[in-house]
């Protein structure tokens, strides 16, 4: 997921493990034009590891790529997308916590976008697919402040409180952002588990930023390459 450099040759990598989710490792001599790891520890591979468990850190001792999308990768925006996902489930998670569902979802995450045409709008569903796989995921049936069950109609978002609210409860919390029925069943169909919904992946524009308020609240702050995505315009 990242990497920062250690010493004179040696980088220190942030890797997310179906074993044992996020965990960080260092790479011995990878600076150095020789060695075996350089080139298998890019941004976004997918590799097998054999590691060796040192005092504080563990230490690669080799790495088999299993799937590397590198040079699909290099396209901006397919880029800027791939870091928003690895900066989500970098902040969110853990060190050395085993998180399968997670892992499934990020190499599959990966794998899409490498292939995208449109890498961001894969953005919506995988952050609500992340959110739920954290039990953070904003119930979609019901009202935030008082619980009343809602239906596909005008419903407000309330970041703060983490999901949406009915007209009832709005009239005491104005200025919150709108969404239309449209936008209440985009929200419905991309949070839907895999193989439902499949017609409407594409979020609607309000659906799409109720999902990043969503993700800041939960966050704590704005992804940062969000920001650089956003640079890279529409
Ligand atoms: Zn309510």
């Amino acid at each position: 997921m990242r990497a920062r450099n250690l010493g004179e040759a040696d980088r220190i990598v942030t890797l997310f493990t179906r074993e044992r989710g996020k965990l960080d490792a260092v790479a011995k001599g990878v600076r150095r034009a020789h060695s075996h790891l350089a080139g298998r520890l890019e941004f976004a591979a997918e590799c097998e590891f054999l590691l060796h468990r040192g005092r504080s850190l563990d230490v690669i001792v080799s790495a088999d790529i299993v799937h590397e999308a590198w040079m699909r990768l290099v396209e901006p925006e397919r880029y800027a997308v791939a870091a928003v996902v690895a900066e989500l489930i970098d902040a969110f998670c853990e060190p050395d916590l085993a998180l399968p569902d997670v892992y499934a979802l990020l190499t599959g995450a990966i794998r899409a976008i490498a292939d995208a045409r449109a890498p961001r709008a894969l953005l919506s569903r995988f952050s609500l697919r992340l959110l739920e796989m954290l039990g953070l995921a904003p119930p979609l049936g019901s009202c935030v402040h008082c619980g009343a069950s809602l239906a596909t109609e005008q419903l407000w978002l309330d970041a703060e409180a983490g999901g949406l609210i009915d007209g009832a409860c709005r009239e005491r919390w104005r200025d919150l952002p709108e969404l239309t029925p449209g936008d209440v069943e985009s929200l419905r169909a991309l949070a839907a588990p895999k193989g439902r919904g499949l017609a409407s992946l594409v979020a609607t524009p309000a659906a799409a930023a109720a999902v990043e308020e969503l993700v800041a609240h939960h966050l704590g702050k704005r992804p940062k390459a969000l920001a650089h995505l956003a640079t890279l315009g529409a």
